[in-house]
């Protein structure tokens, strides 16, 4: 039997990446090497647009807990400067606390729900392809076996076993620094908190802001009450010995790593109940950007095709984003209806975000170094974000909505993510985002200017609604299932040869 595709890696993107095939009407098998899913801490929160994405889905409840549309933040963090985001009109920064063992467990749900079949215990250890499609070799509990597949999608992570046997290059920076030590701990004696809601320590003059990066001259400290039982406190030193990643953290070792930063003694006494963080000490980081996301038939989607610092938390946001840009591509492939050019154009529009993500998560260290230098460095940015348009910027950039993907569409809503809209339907209110559940694109009226015919051969690929809206952005918009606009026309100018032109180039031909 020949799967459409197989992914390897049942991480949260090789499983939404599933979830976008099925509904696509195409049935992924995911491998996993893991015998159950990891409990391993890794993400403790979703950053960016990818909450906008989810919520199209129908997935930011479930995995935020929080009914309703996404709300943006008030406050987020850059390189250690605070971001006062609540003085942006739009804020584009949404964010989610959430660890990432639930995303995963959310994500597993629903590719169950849709048919998607997840094999575990199961090790990907090397493929061949041809023109037609691609053999992969496993090893499960049962012995070595082989699945041919018509694509094979790497979702292995940052060590990909399916990125380094296709032969692609992942260029970038590995460095010995930052070394972070992190640990949940008693709220320690001493500390207090300030009438404006930050904390002293004794013995250091710098304020700390709960739940935020604080550079001082020798480091970074980061203090998070999460509960009155129970703190994170972590620290980030430049230049220090290697630090030898096989021996447990010890408070003892954190409490000096925060003499050394703060110049404050603090006794840390264990949490009295488990918290999310367990003593954990990272050496260094790791910044690389796969050369190529696509080697003819096998595809890198998430940390496979990127790895950087977790400052700041965009991985998810890059990673779930990919997995919706390839996956109605991919799905259009195997479906037959796929344009010229369609598949490589993952490529072509997720390669500069995972370059812009390259950019950032390396700023951000380097704003957050010792040294007078970066004191400088950090003065000037300090000036340049009071600045709402600069502030608006890195909102932007931290959104992962910074960049516009190319369409031959005028209009300024083409090529972007497509804003959230009250709308009223005639089967009553909706938003915009609760009409993409099925993840098909759509061809949304606002104005009742469109004639239905000029998309009458794409029916069975392109779901149409027409809707009222108090102030409607556009006359009519086209939507990709991933959430972006291809298409756009002004109020009162219909523009039907653009919306066909927009409906060859993202759907394909017409029916005949
Ligand atoms: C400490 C830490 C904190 C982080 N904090 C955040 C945060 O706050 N926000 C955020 O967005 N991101 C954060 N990240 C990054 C985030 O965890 C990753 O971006 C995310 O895990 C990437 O998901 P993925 O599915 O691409 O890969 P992974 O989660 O690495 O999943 C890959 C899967 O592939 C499987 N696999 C590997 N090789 C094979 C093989 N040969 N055969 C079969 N299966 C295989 C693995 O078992 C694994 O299940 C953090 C990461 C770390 C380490």
């Amino acid at each position: 039997m020949v799967n459409d595709v197989v992914i390897v890696g049942a991480g949260p993107v090789g499983l939404f990446l599933a979830c976008e095939l099925a509904l696509a009407g195409v049935r992924p098998e995911v491998l996993d090497r893991l015998p159950a899913r990891s409990g391993a801490q890794k993400a403790n929160g979703l950053v960016g647009q990818v909450i906008r994405l989810l919520d199209h889905r129908g997935l930011h409840q479930p995995i935020s807990g929080a009914p309703g549309a996404p709300q943006p933040v008030p406050r987020f963090v850059f390189g250690a400067f605070p971001l006062e985001l609540h003085r942006l009109d739009p804020n584009p920064l949404y964010a989610v606390p959430v660890p990432q063992h639930r995303i995963e467990e959310v994500l597993e749900q629903r590719a169950r729900e849709l048919g998607v079949t997840v094999r575990r215990g199961c090790e990907v250890t090397g493929f061949t392809q041809d023109p037609s499609g691609v053999t992969v070799d496993y090893q499960d509990p049962d012995g070595e076996g082989q699945l041919h597949a018509r694509y094979l999608v790497g979702a292995d992570g940052g060590r990909s076993t399916v990125r380094k046997l296709a032969g692609i290059g992942f260029p970038g920076v590995t460095s010995p620094d930052p070394v972070s030590r992190i640990a949940h701990v008693r709220p320690p004696e001493g500390a207090r908190l300030t009438e404006d809601g930050d904390v002293l320590l004794p013995g250091c003059p710098i304020p700390f802001r709960p739940f935020t990066h604080t550079r001082t001259e020798h480091g970074v400290f980061v203090l998070a009450p999460f509960n009155p039982e129970a703190v994170m406190v972590a620290t980030m030193e430049w230049g220090g010995p290697p630090a030898d990643e096989e021996t447990p953290l010890t408070l003892d070792e954190l409490r000096a790593s925060i003499r050394r930063v703060t110049g404050a003694d603090l006794e840390l006494v264990p949490a009295p109940t488990a918290g999310p963080f367990t003593p954990r000490r990272q050496a260094g980081h790791n910044t690389r950007l796969a050369e190529r996301y696509r080697q003819g038939r096998v595809l890198l989607v998430g940390d496979a095709a990127h790895v950087h610092a977790a400052t700041g938390g965009p991985g998810l946001n890059l990673g779930l984003q990919d997995a919706a840009n390839l996956g109605w591509k991919l799905a259009a492939e195997l479906r037959g209806w796929a344009p010229p050019g369609l598949l490589d154009s993952y490529h072509r529009e997720r390669h500069p975000i995972g370059e812009r993500v390259f950019m950032h998560s390396q700023a951000q260290l380097a704003l957050m170094a010792p040294g007078p230098g970066t004191t400088a460095l950090r003065a000037l940015f300090g000036e340049l974000l009071s600045h709402e348009d600069n502030l608006g910027r890195i909102a932007a950039l931290m959104a992962g909505s910074d960049i516009r993907y190319d369409t031959d569409c005028p209009h300024p809503l083409a090529g972007r993510f497509a804003p959230d809209l009250a709308l009223s339907t005639a089967n009553g209110p909706v938003r915009l985002a609760e009409l993409t559940r099925g993840g098909r694109p759509l061809l949304l009226d606002l104005t009742g200017g469109q004639d239905p015919d000029h998309a009458a051969g794409w029916t069975d690929r392109v779901d149409a609604v027409a809707a009222d809206c108090a102030e409607p952005p556009a006359g009519a918009l086209l939507l990709r299932p991933d959430g972006y606009v291809v298409w756009a026309s002004a109020v009162g100018e219909p523009d039907p040869d653009g919306l066909r032109r927009a409906l060859r180039t993202w759907f394909g031909d017409p029916r005949a």
